[in-house]
């Protein structure tokens, strides 16, 4: 059954944050295009959640394996939300990943992963594509051709500040995998593919 302003929903033994549905690309292949919500919850919002609604939604952390800051929008556009709360969830003792377009430092002007570092274990950023030119026509990102270069930078900053960095990249036709995944090796990340439907941050 569907409910208003999920801002928490589990899926397995993970618990998921739905912190706003704003994000700074349209991709081609987002599943906000394609269905209603995850899982059977409507992720879309009226009000985006602050720090208190959120951290009562996670309830008790120690139910869950892992705390993901992931969609129906690019979280690291709320990222003051993301560095906070991550800080609070730490305390509590629990493994925060953050799912991510890799655009925060583009969008902020300050680098993101440095205010991150001991707070979250693992961030995941969409690559989706081996060059620039690629990456504008299946992600459209509002900053055009510069999103690109500005997320691997992020990736790259991630690397110095957080644990596990994994670079993903969606199954389509026409992307060439084996160089993407180099652009993660080159990095030090690990490499992930999704497969199409599956995605959206
Ligand atoms: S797939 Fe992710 S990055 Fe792309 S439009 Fe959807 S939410 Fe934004």
């Amino acid at each position: 059954m569907l409910s208003k302003n999920v801002y928490a929903y589990q899926i397995g033994d993970s618990i998921y944050l739905n912190i706003t549905n704003k994000c700074t690309n349209k991709c081609v292949f987002c599943i906000r295009q394609a269905k209603e919500g995850i899982a059977g919850y409507d992720l879309w919002l009226d009000k985006e959640p602050d720090l208190n609604e959120l951290l009562l939604a996670v309830g008790d952390v120690s139910q869950y394996r892992e705390v993901v800051f992931c969609g129906y929008g690019e979280p690291l556009i709320r990222a003051d939300l993301v560095i906070e709360t991550s800080r609070v969830l730490k305390k509590l003792g629990a493994s925060v990943r953050i799912d991510t377009n890799g655009q925060a430092d583009l969008i902020h002007g300050r680098d993101i992963a440095s205010e991150l570092a001991g707070s979250v274990d693992a961030v995941s950023i969409s690559l989706n594509a081996p060059d620039a030119l690629q990456y504008v026509s299946l992600c459209q990102p509002q900053m055009g051709e510069e999103a690109y270069g500005a997320m691997l930078k992020f990736a790259a900053s991630c690397k110095k500040h957080i644990p596990k960095v994994t670079l993903s990249v969606v199954r389509l036709p026409g992307v060439d995998i084996k160089k993407c995944r180099e652009i993660a090796v080159n990095l030090g990340a690990e490499f992930i593919i999704r497969e199409y439907l599956d995605v959206f941050t």
